[in-house]
């Protein structure tokens, strides 16, 4: 084979391997492990050199769909607990595969209204959803980083004109340091946008007084009476228990003393949906900046970041002033939507098209629903840890994360014993969940995202935790 104008009439057909091989692929998630280790070696059938003759479409696709639909982390199914990461809902599926069929240019109204117009609904729908104010601007990001780097460089550009300096032209360059706070909660994607930024990874200033990392307010207060204008990063969600820095006393704090509040809800966001939960984000609608993470409590595909801010002219200056350079991309045209220049990307794929489907599909109510079931399960699970006398509950169950540990009896290094249970589930791989340190404890988080995922697998984290332990012991 050779130029790919030779296989024009194959393009239906190269779709029809992908929908091929799905059937079976879906309804084997439910019983599959998530990983497994023994197929590893299939992977080396992808390696090899540079093909100089090409294979061809249906040839090179049902290559990609053996050895990924054997060889793949089954992520998507019901079991995948580790990070906090969902699936991808049928809807939102669908609604990807369309993504890739129609290939549009997803930011500019000239390359296609369909995709700008669609980023529209979708925003305002999220803003609706997570009850931010309809006023708030937005952009759809690749990821909760992108989203927090999109916030922070909006903060970053207000904190400079505070300094009279436009930072998107000249730089930091001259500038003090900028003074950001946060709790110990602050997750390490916000320490990457910093980097990112040239504010410097190392350069956040959490204030906690606890070994959880929780927030010192006084000492929040008295932070910002020294320092001039600052951006505080509140984090709603923290990923070792779930817990939320107090979101309404740092933005009474930020106005009282002229700071940026950037939310960080990559997942805590989706608490919104329940009124059972709601509370925890009390004054979010106060922030001046909020990221948050669709690939994650929404299940749609990744990449699927949003970021809303306060003042929507601030995306517009800090992403949008091209200056001359680029005539050809039709700037300047007050009646064009161009969300590239409301964001950190220029072309990127239509990545409302998930977005807008499990919304149509499901609404408020179903997404309600899922996020309500997993509140749910993860008591389910907290509750089963509680009654268990080989483990321990390490934080109460606020959301979707259970953080514990196991506690078996005569065993003196319980952090050594954690980590070994924890790379002995992820080695045997029929419920897929880490380990990370909490309080200083090797602790197991498991996190319940995954719209496929039912009471019966949460039983069987405790039935196969019951068995490695069992297993370790007798070693
Ligand atoms: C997952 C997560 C992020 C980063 O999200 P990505 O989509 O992986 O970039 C940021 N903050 C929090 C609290 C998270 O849980």
């Amino acid at each position: 084979m050779s130029d790919p104008i030779f296989e024009a009439a194959l393009a239906a057909e190269a779709l029809g391997v992908i929908a091929g091989v799905a059937p079976a692929y879906l309804d084997g998630l439910d019983a599959r492990p998530v990983r497994d280790h023994s197929t590893a070696p299939l992977l080396d059938a992808l390696a090899g050199p540079l093909p100089e003759k090409g294979h061809g479409s249906i040839s090179a696709l049902e290559e990609l769909a053996r050895v990924g639909t054997v060889a793949a982390t089954h992520s998507s199914g019901p079991r995948f607990f580790h990070f906090v990461t969902g699936g991808s809902t049928p809807a939102a599926q669908g609604a990807d595969w369309l993504t890739s069929l129609l290939d549009q240019a997803g930011g500019l109204e000239t390359a296609s209204q369909l995709a700008t117009r669609t980023e529209t609904v979708v925003l305002d729908w999220l803003k609706d959803l997570f009850a931010l104010p309809e006023s708030f601007g937005g952009v759809l990001t690749p990821s909760a980083t992108f989203a927090n780097l999109t916030g922070l460089a909006c903060a970053r550009m207000w904190w400079a004109s505070e300094h009279g300096v436009d930072v998107v032209a000249d730089g930091l360059a001259g500038l003090p340091r900028m003074p950001v706070f946060s709790s110990g909660y602050v997750h390490a994607s916000s320490r990457k946008a910093m980097q990112l930024l040239g504010l410097g990874r190392d350069r956040v200033v959490t204030l906690s007084g606890d070994d959880r990392g929780s927030l010192d307010l006084a000492a929040l207060e008295d932070a910002l009476r020294k320092s001039g204008p600052a951006v505080i990063i509140a984090n709603a969600g923290e990923v070792n228990a779930g817990d939320f820095d107090p979101i309404e006393a740092m933005a009474e704090l930020a106005e009282r003393h002229g700071s940026w509040l950037h939310v960080d809800g990559a997942f805590g966001l989706f608490a919104a949906l329940s009124p059972r939960t709601s509370g925890l984000l009390a004054g979010v609608e106060r922030a001046d900046s909020v990221a948050s993470d669709g690939h994650k409590w929404l299940n749609v595909p990744y990449e699927s970041g949003f970021a809303f801010v306060k003042n929507p002219e601030m995306l517009k200056l800090a992403f949008g002033s091209w200056g001359a350079a680029a005539a050809y991309l039709t700037m300047g045209d007050p009646d064009r939507l161009d969300y590239n220049r409301l964001g950190p990307e220029s072309s990127r794929r239509a990545r409302a098209f998930p977005i807008w489907a499990t919304l149509r599909a499901y609404g408020r109510e179903g997404h309600r629903a899922m996020v309500e079931r997993h509140l749910d399960l993860a008591r389910r699970l907290g509750d089963g840890v509680e009654a268990s006398p080989e483990l321990e509950l390490m934080a109460p169950v606020r959301l979707n994360i259970v953080c514990f540990r196991a506690t078996p009896a005569g065993v003196a290094d319980l952090d050594d014993f954690n980590r070994r249970l924890g790379r002995a589930i992820l080695e045997d791989g029929r419920v897929y969940l880490g380990t990370s340190i909490y309080r200083g404890a090797v602790v197991l988080r498991p996190a319940i995202v995954n719209w496929r995922t039912t009471g019966a697998d949460i039983d069987l984290i405790l039935d196969v935790i019951a068995e490695l332990t069992a297993r370790l012991l007798a070693e």
